[in-house]
Formats: structure tokens, C-alpha cells, sequence
């Protein structure tokens, strides 16, 4: 998927519920906040409508008619132009499994039914919030040590030399220059990249790691940059703080 030619967000909200009067209370929220909101009443519907255009924000409800809520938020996160977009999953149940479950598969943050109007609003602005920085955040140049990543130009030069890279290993490159010198677990990474960490995709992470270091370091076998913490994730390396 190429995010750089998504059409920019529009300040429009998807709704996904099922219920008309909760649909209308969230469409009456974010139309305080600015957004005009576009609802489907399913599953099927929201995937269509996710899948063709990008959202500033989706509120998705967890138990819907056709696609459940999981399924919909999984399939939003993997191939639609809203990997990114903020995503507050609505769950009628207060079960722990039910947020895990919600978060697991993607989404940013949940909200139980009932709620009230305060909270709904206060999540809204969050999201929001996010939702922009993220959108501020995918514009800048990264440099961290030898690397430069121009995310507005999809470009990686390691010493002033270009590499190139497959989507998966340019976002692995992202991730990591953003918050250099910081760990990041598989976990972390697997969310930023597939929005959802299947158990088999550790290994999958491991192999384009791997591939990624091919293409970046001098002695992929003693990386300079691209460190392992064993056992729990990837950091890359920041000169200035290790000296
Ligand atoms: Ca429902």
C-alpha cells in the first residue's frame, strides 16, 4: 500500500454501529469537535467504505451485524488507506478479554458501553490529537547516526549513500529512527507494521530484520546500527548517546 498517494484526511469520521441512537450521540460529538461523520451499520459496509477512502478517525463498535469489530479493525489495519488512522473501538462488555481483544487487533483505545458524553469527548480529542502529530510526524527527515530516512520522499541514505528498501523494511527503519537509542519489542513493532502481532509474525519480523541489515550495515553479522536486545526487541543505535 502506498501511503504517500492516500488522500489526505479530510477532518471526516467513520462511525461503525450498529445501534442508529448511539451512531447519531457519536455523529453529534464529533461534529462538535469539527468532523462531519460518514456511518455504517455493519461490518461488510465499513470495510467498503474504510477501504476507499481515509478517515481522520474510526469509532468502531466491537459487536457488529456480518464482520465483528476485531475482524474489521484487523483488516483495516492491513490493507486500507487508515493503517494509521486512530481507531477507538466501542465495547458493550466490560471484560478485560474484550479490550485486549480491541487493542490486539489494532485499534488505539477503547471505550465501554454506557458511556458518557464527557468521556466520549475527552477520547475523541485524544484521538485526535494523535491522529495529527501522526500526521506531522510522517513528514519529518530521521537522522540517526549515518542514516537519514526522508519519509516524504520514501528515501534512505546510509553515509550519504541510497538504499533501497521494501515497504516493511522502510517501516521498521521509521519506527526505530523515530525514537533512537529507545528498545522497541517485537510486539511494538509488529503493531507499527502489520497493526497486529499474530504470533507467526515474530519470526517474519526477525527475517525482514535481517534483510534490512543487509542492506544498512557494513558486517550485518556485528551491526553498528541496527542492535538486538535479546529477548526483547530492536533499537537503533544513536551515536551522539553511546559515544
Ligand atoms: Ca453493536
Amino acid at each position: 500500500m502506498d501511503r504517500e498517494r492516500a488522500p489526505q484526511s479530510s477532518g471526516r469520521a467513520l462511525i461503525v454501529e450498529d445501534e442508529p441512537r448511539i451512531r447519531e450521540l457519536v455523529a453529534l460529538h464529533l461534529s462538535l469537535e469539527g468532523l462531519t461523520s460518514v456511518e455504517a451499520g455493519d461490518g461488510d459496509e465499513a470495510l467498503r467504505l474504510a477501504r476507499a477512502d481515509r478517515f481522520a478517525l474510526i469509532v468502531l463498535d466491537l459487536m457488529l451485524p456480518g464482520l465483528d469489530g476485531v475482524t474489521v479493525c484487523r483488516a483495516i489495519r492491513r490493507d486500507s488507506p487508515n493503517a494509521e488512522t486512530p481507531i477507538l473501538m466501542l465495547t458493550a462488555r466490560s471484560e478485560e478479554s474484550d479490550k485486549v481483544l480491541g487493542l490486539e487487533s489494532g485499534a488505539d483505545d477503547y471505550l465501554t458501553k454506557p458511556f458518557g458524553t464527557g468521556e466520549l469527548m475527552a477520547r475523541i480529542r485524544v484521538a485526535l490529537r494523535r491522529s495529527g502529530q501522526a500526521d506531522a510526524a510522517a513528514e519529518e527527515v530521521l537522522e540517526v547516526g549515518d542514516i537519514r530516512v526522508d519519509q516524504p520522499r520514501h528515501e534512505v541514505t546510509v553515509a550519504g549513500k541510497l538504499v533501497h528498501l521494501t515497504p516493511i523494511e522502510f517501516k521498521i527503519l521509521v519506527e526505530l529512527a523515530r525514537q533512537p537509542g529507545r528498545v522497541l519489542t517485537h510486539r511494538q513493532l509488529g503493531r507499527a507494521i502489520w497493526g497486529a502481532m499474530p504470533t507467526e509474525q515474530s519470526h517474519t519480523l526477525r527475517v525482514h530484520v535481517a534483510a534490512l541489515r543487509r542492506k544498512i550495515e557494513e558486517d550485518p553479522a556485528r551491526p553498528r546500527w541496527l542492535v538486538t536486545e535479546a529477548g526483547v526487541g530492536y533499537r537503533l543505535r544513536d551515536e551522539r548517546s553511546t559515544g
